[in-house]
């Protein structure tokens, strides 16, 4: 009889050091996965060092929250490795006043870490399913300056545009056009760039009197960005 109580208060134990153990988790993360590595930017460190990734991850893996690699989302999905989080907005650049485009809401991690850092944040996720439950979960966190919404990200946001800085975090073989036509002149795009399903580029992009500087920053691997009519 005494035994299984034991278990469970035990068990109990455990899942609440759990609990507790993640804004511990979280800066050790900070520590040892950014600033070990090449992640010196105030701000980036900063919300890093904020936002609740726990949060963003389903239960099933939620113990996993602060490993170094991307987890499952659902829906054939993944979210970032916290380390591609933290360097693609560092690369960004991001200034207070910027109005940021997200392409691949995902989880609505990476949204909530560019919300951290920016006056407004413009997130387009594909999968429906995924993008209502992102939008709820934002704003249940009290991130009111992200604005989700449900469609293809190829066209970007135009009603909203032109953006200071765009990232797309699903991995694509060209350069949506749009995208480019909605960066502001001065404005700086991240994306992973290359074959389908093979290893990618991460490419840094620089609009300057309409014209595109590209530079490949380091090799990634993301799912794929896909089209509605790739869609059932
Ligand atoms: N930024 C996310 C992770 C991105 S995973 C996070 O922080 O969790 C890439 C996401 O891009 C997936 O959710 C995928 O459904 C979405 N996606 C792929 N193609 C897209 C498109 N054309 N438009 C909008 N979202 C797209």
């Amino acid at each position: 009889m005494r035994l299984p109580w034991l278990i469970l208060l035990a068990g109990f134990g455990i899942a609440c050091f759990a609990q507790e153990d993640y804004p511990i988790q979280r800066k050790k993360m900070v520590e040892t996965q950014l600033k070990a590595r090449d992640i010196y930017e105030r701000a980036t460190l900063a919300a890093m060092a904020k936002v609740p990734r726990e949060q963003f991850v389903p239960e099933e893996y939620r113990m996993y929250s602060y490993t170094d690699g991307p987890l499952p989302i659902g829906e054939g999905q993944t979210i970032s490795q916290p380390y591609i989080v933290a360097y693609m907005t560092q690369t960004l650049g991001l200034k207070a006043h910027h109005k940021v485009l997200e392409v691949g809401t995902g989880s609505g991690y990476q949204a909530a870490v560019l919300a951290e850092i920016v006056d407004s944040v413009y997130t387009i996720e594909i999968v429906h399913a995924l993008g209502l439950r992102s939008r709820t979960l934002l704003k249940s966190l009290g991130y009111h300056n992200v604005q989700v919404k449900i469609g293809d990200g190829y066209h970007g946001w135009k009603e909203n545009g032109p953006f200071d800085a765009i990232m797309v975090t699903a991995g694509a073989e060209t350069i949506p056009q749009p995208l480019v036509d909605q960066l502001k002149d001065g404005g700086r795009m991240i994306i992973p760039l290359g074959p389908h399903k093979g290893v990618r580029q991460l490419v840094r992009l620089d609009k300057k009197n309409g014209k595109i500087r590209k530079k490949s920053l380091m090799a990634v691997r993301f799912v794929p960005f896909t089209r509605s009519d790739d869609r059932p």
